[in-house]
């Protein structure tokens, strides 16, 4: 079954006084239950554009986007997003931050704080619950962040570079921590990244994008993951031969991309 259904989707931005920005051209792509889809591609070919369309921030010019049987047409408590800047309220703890949209849905105090510590303890934030977020270093802040998405017990999470800020090693740990959350809920991900290597480490399938106008160019099938969790070594798989094969690849077919783009 298809959960989630892209079906020739464009966009147009409108430009006052110019030709229309062309962001994204006729994007078909399915996610379906267990998928893990990371969109890779240089800036500017339509990922933050995607990823707006799947959450229903925006409508499609032409073309719609279907969770289950629904059609999409705004937000809903279905598809949760991750954005890159955390965006957590500063006057509220790390408990009050996880459970602010359970508020806002209406849920009584008890039953939120309980929702709330369950993903709390996920990502094992539990030490941090009456913590002032700003306290908390970056990579501490995009977990709080992914709790408070899972709150609401969405069929897809939507993560725009949600660790494009992080440091080095804290990247990589975070990274086996989303793996382990999803494979735990078993929530679709559709994950944005600059990181060839990233996608390829995450990612059950791999959307790579192309400029001008915004569009699909390759898709892959990914076993990385899925290694990952029999062995529980993310280096040993980054550096096995496939593995950089792989990412020698994918990053010739962007950088051919980016210099037919700057001979147009
Ligand atoms: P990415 O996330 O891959 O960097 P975006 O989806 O942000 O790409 O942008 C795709 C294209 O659409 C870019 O050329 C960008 O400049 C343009 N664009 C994005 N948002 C707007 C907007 N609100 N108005 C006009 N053009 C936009
Ligand atoms: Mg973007």
């Amino acid at each position: 079954m298809t959960a989630l259904a892209i079906r020739n989707a464009s966009v147009f931005y409108p430009v006052p006084g110019k030709a229309p920005v062309h962001a994204l051209k006729d994007i078909t792509l399915d996610i379906n239950e267990g998928d893990f889809v990371v969109a890779l591609g240089a800036s500017g070919c339509g990922k933050s554009t995607l990823l707006n369309l799947i959450a229903g921030f925006m409508a499609p010019s032409k073309g719609d986007i279907r969770l289950g049987d629904r059609v999409v047409t705004g937000p809903g408590a279905d598809r949760s997003v991750v954005f890159q800047k955390h965006a957590l309220l500063p006057w509220l703890n790390v408990l009050e931050n996880v459970a602010f949209g359970l508020k806002i849905q209406g849920h009584e105090r008890r039953k939120r704080e309980e929702i709330a510590r369950g993903f709390i303890k996920l990502l094992g934030l539990e030490q941090f619950e009456q913590s002032a977020t700003y306290q908390l270093s970056g990579g501490m802040q995009q977990r709080v962040g992914i709790a408070r998405a899972l709150t609401s017990d969405p069929d897809i999470l939507l993560m725009d570079e949600p660790l494009g800020a992080l440091d080095a090693l804290t990247r990589e740990r975070a990274q086996e921590l989303i793996l382990k959350i999803w494979r735990d809920t078993g929530k679709m991900v559709f994950f944005i990244t600059h990181s060839v290597e990233e996608a390829l480490f995450m990612g059950t399938k791999l959307v790579v994008m192309s400029p001008r106008p915004g569009r699909i160019s390759h898709v892959f099938d990914l076993p990385f993951s899925r290694r990952y969790f029999e062995t529980g070594n993310a280096r040993e798989i980054k550096a096995s031969a496939d593995f950089i094969a792989l990412r020698e690849k994918i990053l010739q077919i962007i950088f051919t991309d980016e210099e037919g783009a700057h001979h147009e």
